[in-house]
């Protein structure tokens, strides 16, 4: 079996967007590939974080993996601040990564546009780490959203960089875009992605279901009066993500859902959008919530995966470190 490999950090909570574009598709290849995925929590603090805030989001996104259908008997879930692998070999890819290289990444010049206050060392190696999140499990795949791309091509850079030096490490991962690649933007802001970082725009995979119900109704469409449900990007964003929500939750396409809605409105179209989504995301949210007051279970299920991860990680990093000349202890 191919190997696969993806992470998000709990930099804030689970929203639909991480739903539909990541988790919901690795779920659906669960059989076909061995996948490792982690909880990014030691990327999360180039940010300052709230320490027991992290803690809850490590643990929630754990049971919400779990609950999306990540099976942690096929998978391997753990938390990467479990895995000291991690923090070794980014060390050491520090040392194969250029200034320039790190320079150049546009989400370093983003989040310290953004953080002005706190643009620290962390912010500007985080890719090298994200290197060593890689590279350590040997995947053939990483699924990526867009935004992370460079920061894949990178880690190739690196990979390709070392094995030059020392012979095959590392294999170099090609980046897996989904096919249904699911963008899903804000619903009061449907200019911009939602996002962990805009929870104003964000519909929760914890939200209760009337809380989900409010935020659908209350979403944006568009400005003008035409109050019918036609996809057109450019002049009706607002319309066009939640037709994107729908289908990619019921599978009808575009004309099947202008179909549906043909002289209904709005009035009709967002509150159907909002039970569907409702009906996809509620059982995940309670079966996170069970898993969440069931302690024992999810400590089992990290500390299993944090073996079987600190197993195949240690591997690589004693290759590197034979490599570059450490000493074996
Ligand atoms: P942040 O604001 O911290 O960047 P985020 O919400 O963008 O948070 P990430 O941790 O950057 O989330 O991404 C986690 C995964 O979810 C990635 O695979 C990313 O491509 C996917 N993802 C994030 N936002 C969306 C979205 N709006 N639509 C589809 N996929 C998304
Ligand atoms: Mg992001």
């Amino acid at each position: 079996k191919k190997i696969m490999l993806s992470g998000i950090q709990p930099s804030g909570d689970l929203h639909l967007g991480n739903y539909l574009g990541a988790i919901k598709n690795w779920a659906d290849r669960v059989n076909e590939f061995e996948c490792y995925y982690f909880m990014a929590d030691m990327h999360t603090i180039t940010v300052r974080q709230d320490p027991k805030e992290l803690r809850r989001r490590s643990l929630e996104m754990l049971a919400l993996y779990i609950a999306s259908g990540l099976d942690p008997e096929k998978n391997t879930l753990f938390l990467q601040s479990h895995v000291p692998a991690h923090a070794q070999l980014g060390w050491v890819l520090d040392c194969y990564t250029m200034f320039g290289e790190l320079s150049r990444m546009t989400q370093f010049k983003d989040k310290s546009e953004k953080h002005k206050d706190n643009i620290n060392a962390g912010l500007f190696t985080y890719p090298s780490l994200m290197a060593a999140d890689i590279l350590l499990y040997q995947p053939h795949y990483v699924p990526v959203g867009e935004d992370q791309k460079q920061h894949v091509e990178l880690t190739r850079n690196i990979a390709e960089r070392f094995n030059n030096i020392y012979g095959d490490v590392f294999r170099i991962p090609e980046p897996y875009i989904a096919k249904t690649g699911a963008r899903i933007y804000g619903l009061t802001t449907p200019g911009s992605k939602m996002s962990k970082s805009e929870p104003n725009g964000c519909v929760f995979l914890m939200d209760e279901d009337d809380v989900i119900m409010k935020k659908f109704k209350r979403a944006v469409t568009d400005s003008d009066t035409e109050n019918c449900v036609r996809y057109d990007k450019e002049n009706k964003p607002g319309v066009a993500n939640l037709m994107n929500i729908y289908s990619t939750i019921t599978g009808k396409n575009f004309e099947e859902i202008e179909k549906e809605f043909e002289g209904k409105g709005y009035g009709v179209f967002k509150p159907a959008v909002g039970e569907a989504v409702i009906e996809t995301i509620a059982p995940i949210r309670d079966e996170a919530k069970r898993l969440i007051a069931d302690k024992a279970y999810l400590e089992n299920v990290y500390k299993e995966g944090a073996d079987r991860a600190n197993y195949i990680a240690n591997k690589t990093l004693r290759k590197v470190y034979k490599k570059v000349g450490f000493y074996q202890l």
